[in-house]
This record gives C-alpha cells, structure tokens and sequence, in this order.
C-alpha cells in the first residue's frame, strides 16, 4: 500500500525539505501550497495548489490520497491551517511534526513592546502621530487603516490593493534576505520612529531587527497565535526522518 506523505508549505523551511526530497523517488511525498503567492517557484517535488475546503475537505484529502503523515511547514502565523491540520490528524490518528523557525528573543539593546494580534499593534503606535515600518504582510495591513494619523513605510513581497492599505503609505515591494546595512539605511532615511513586524522567526528577515537595535528605535512585535500542542522541530534533519519513518513503503 502507498504510504504517502502530505507536506503543507510556503515557507522557507518547506522549500528546503522538498529540495532535500527532490532525488528521493523511494518516498511518496506531495507538497501543498494554498496558492497565495502570485509567482510561485515551481516546487522540486509532486505538488497541489489550493485550500482544502477547511477540516472536512483536508480529512477528505488525507484519506483519498492514502496519507500516512502530515509535516507541517506552514508560516507560524498561518494559523487556521495548522489547527485544521492538528482536528484532520488527531480525527483520522495520523502523526504530524511542525517544521518551523524558533521565535525572534529581545536581545540587551532592543526595545521591544509584545502584542498578541493586529488590532492590539494599532493600538500600541499610539496617538501621536509617527512614521512606522510596517513588515506584516499584506494581509494584515488593513488594521491600520483606524490609526490613519500615522505614517507608514510598507514593505510587502506582492503587491496590495489600495484598499488592503492604510493611505499614508510608501510602498516596497520586496523580498528577503536584506542586509543589516540596507535596513538601516532604509530606516535611517525614511526617519522612521518605530518598526511594527510579526514574530515569525528565522534568518531571512531579522536584520531589521539588528537594524532596529543599533539605531535605538522601538519595535512593536506581534507573538505568535496559540497553537494545538505538538511535536516541533527546527531541524531539516528531523523533518527527513519523519518522512522516512512514516512514509517508507514496507
Ligand atoms: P491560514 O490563515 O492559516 O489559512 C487559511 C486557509 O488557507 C486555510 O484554511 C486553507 O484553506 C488554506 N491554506 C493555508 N495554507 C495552505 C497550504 N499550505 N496548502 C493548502 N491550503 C492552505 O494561512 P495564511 O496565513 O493565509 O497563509 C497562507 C499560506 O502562506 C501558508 O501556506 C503559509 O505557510 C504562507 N505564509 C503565510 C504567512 C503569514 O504571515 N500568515 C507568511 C508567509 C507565508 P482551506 O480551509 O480551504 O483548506
């Protein structure tokens, strides 16, 4: 019997695990991506594009595609997907690892204030008006258009509608890795007085952050959401093992 392995994507660490499957042919894998991006890269591996049609659409997938294990390789902050994933595993008992980045930690030097959501980092800036760089992806940038007296320097890798947008707004359209010396350029030009980003972790994007640190400006972050409690790795090595470990045909 096929012993299928789901692998639910768009993120860095997802592209790496299916680029260490690419040679693999004695593993049964299939990567999923929800289709957001506009362009994306042509995955190495069997792939799907498109939601599942919520809990009930996924277990329908799981089970007519025989999977035998879920990694899950979403964004920290796709959260919807990762619970629908944890009720269709839990539901059909079949074993899921999370595959992610640990979280950004304060560092001596940075000046960070923590908020659990959106709405809560609008509230944050205040109401004094500033200039704000805001990295938090395009979906979440409509929060703040209730805080209009600010000014905001917004950097988004596709491109948003205008009506997503506060209106104030310089628009960059960009896509990681940047340097420690470009952000701070950046910053240092655009005389930006705090950063409002998201929690997401990783390499790919935290020189802003350094950036942040060294010039002394203040950084709204937004934690992570709550999730389902699970078995979680950071290690491509471990994400690997799984696969070979519940997708390897007997
Ligand atoms: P989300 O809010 O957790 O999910 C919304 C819906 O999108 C899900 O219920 C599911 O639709 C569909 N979906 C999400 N990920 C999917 C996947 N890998 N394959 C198939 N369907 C998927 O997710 P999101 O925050 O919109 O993120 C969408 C995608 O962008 C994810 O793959 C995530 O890894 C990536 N991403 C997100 C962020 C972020 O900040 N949120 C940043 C970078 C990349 P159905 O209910 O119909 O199944």
């Amino acid at each position: 019997m096929r012993k299928r392995i789901l692998i639910l994507g768009g993120t860095t660490e997802a592209n790496a695990l299916a680029r260490a499957l690419a040679e693999r042919i004695d593993l049964d894998v299939v990567l999923s991506l929800a289709g957001r991006t506009e362009t994306p890269a042509r995955p190495p591996i069997p792939h799907r594009i498109g939601g599942f049609g919520g809990v009930d659409g996924l277990i329908d997938y799981l089970t007519s595609q025989s999977i035998r294990g879920v990694i899950d390789a979403t964004h920290p902050f796709a959260a919807q997907m990762t619970r629908h994933a944890a009720d269709a595993c839990d539901r059909l008992d079949i074993p899921r690892l999370i595959f992610t980045r640990p979280a950004w930690n304060p560092v001596e030097g940075d000046q960070w204030q923590s908020v659990n959501g959106v709405d809560a980092a609008v509230k944050a800036l205040g109401e004094v008006p500033k200039r704000v760089f805001l990295t938090v992806g395009r979906l979440s940038l409509s929060a703040f258009r209730q805080a209009e007296h600010h000014f905001y320097l917004v950097r988004s890798i596709d491109q948003p509608d205008e009506s997503e947008m506060p209106r104030a707004v310089t628009l960059i359209l960009a896509r990681g890795p940047f340097t420690i010396d470009e952000e701070t350029r950046l910053m240092r030009e655009e005389r930006i007085d705090v950063l409002v980003t998201k929690n997401s972790g990783g390499a790919q994007t935290d020189a802003k952050l350094q950036a942040a640190r060294a010039l002394q400006i203040p950084v709204i972050m937004i934690e992570r959401p709550p999730l389902p409690e699970a078995q979680v790795t950071y290690d491509l090595q471990n994400a690997l093992a799984f696969v070979e470990t519940h997708g390897r045909a007997p």
